[in-house]
């Protein structure tokens, strides 16, 4: 039995077990420590690995980044989610750019004061990228912490996520910061899992007191649940097809609300509304409706029923002014409208539901949808 300290333990468990080989951890800069820590929220290392990757590789520097136009950076988050992180990603880098000359700042109230960058988040780019002595408490920490000291209570009230920093506070050591921070992320998301708690293999598992109750499900405690509405809506889908290249019409959302600056197939709050907008665009034409599904935001669920017009080139130039929205797209005030080619497409940032719908008219046949 290990009964050293704490830290100590995950200290150790670290230099055996930890990991040290994510490209975020080769030659470990602020900025890719931020980036890797962004993509990270509420999203697995597997998944991060590519995009990381392929965004460090065009965007290179924090002026890399805020040098480059929003839609680019957008783009290179598509299939990521929760889109606001590249959009504060974006405005920080500005801010780096113009206030501390594209170098990232190293004073905690700096970093903490940027778009998008809470305590926890400022606290591990400082202490993984520089050793500085801070406490984190994200969500795997969270976990871990609230289980070895069996905390009662939701981590998202404020007293309970009070009663948690000062833990990881108290528990935080003096030396070798970076290690401890990062092993306790790693235990996090390897061991102390969800749903199947790997406690023979956890270096705090002699004292940890959901494990000696048995109780390891029952912390942290979940979110008290509530049910939350669901919306509708109709996306027309209106494609033109000339010598094998197919496109379809977006329109880039507005900067704020949902799906905020990413491009969408144009919306419809009722199915009258949408036959309204397609008969001006070409009276003759039918409608077919594709797969209707569900996309489920933080507060509402979105039931979307995507309706396929196929329409002649001759209609194209017709359908973008038709669909503006004084022609009575009443959910979207879109500012720009964009023919999207399925085959060659443009690098801008899609949202959930437009790439779901394009997946699957690349997967269908063009007879099927006809
Ligand atoms: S012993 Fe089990 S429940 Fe406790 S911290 Fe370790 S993995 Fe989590």
């Amino acid at each position: 039995m290990n009964t050293a300290p704490f830290s100590q333990r995950i200290i150790d468990w670290y230099r055996q077990f930890g990991r040290t080989t994510l490209p975020w951890q080769q030659h470990k800069t602020p900025y890719k420590v931020w980036i890797s820590e962004i993509m990270l929220q509420q999203t697995q290392v597997a998944t991060v690995i590519p995009y990381f990757e392929r965004f460090m590789a065009r965007f290179e520097s924090v002026t890399a980044l805020a040098n480059a136009d929003i839609d680019e950076v957008l783009h290179h988050w598509t299939g990521l989610g929760y889109y606001a992180r590249a959009r504060n990603l974006h405005k920080a880098a500005v801010i780096i750019r113009d206030k501390y000359h594209g170098e990232f700042p190293t004073q905690f109230d700096e970093v903490v004061a940027l778009p998008g960058i809470g305590r926890s988040t400022a606290g591990a780019i400082l202490s993984l990228a520089s050793g500085q002595h801070h406490a984190i408490l994200d969500g795997n920490v969270k976990r871990v912490l609230a289980r070895h000291h069996a905390v009662a209570g939701w981590p998202g009230l404020p007293k309970v996520e009070q009663q948690l920093w000062q833990l990881a506070d108290n528990l935080s050591p003096a030396e070798h910061i970076d290690q401890y921070n990062q092993a306790m992320m790693d235990i996090g998301a390897t061991l102390c899992t969800r749903s199947k708690p790997a406690c023979e293999r956890c270096p705090v598992a002699f004292d940890c007191q959901a494990q000696r109750q048995g109780r390891q499900k029952d912390f942290p405690e979940k979110k008290p649940k509530k049910t939350i509405p669901v919306k509708n809506g109709f996306l027309l889908v209106l494609r033109q097809q000339q010598h094998e290249q197919q496109q379809v019409l977006l329109q880039q959302r507005p900067p704020a609300g949902i799906w905020g600056g990413l491009w969408c197939f144009p919306e419809f709050s009722t199915e009258a509304e949408l036959k309204a907008a397609a008969a001006k665009i070409n009276a003759a034409a039918s409608l077919h409706p594709l797969p209707a599904f569900r996309h489920t935001f933080s507060h509402f669920h979105f039931d979307i029923q995507p309706v396929l017009l196929n329409i002649a080139a001759a209609d194209n130039a017709f359908s973008e002014t038709m669909l503006m929205p004084q022609a009575g797209n009443a959910v979207m005030e879109a500012k720009a409208t964009l023919w999207y080619n399925l085959t060659q497409p443009s690098r801008v940032g899609l949202a959930a539901a437009t790439e779901r719908i394009i997946a699957s008219l690349q997967t269908a046949s063009i007879k099927e949808l006809e």
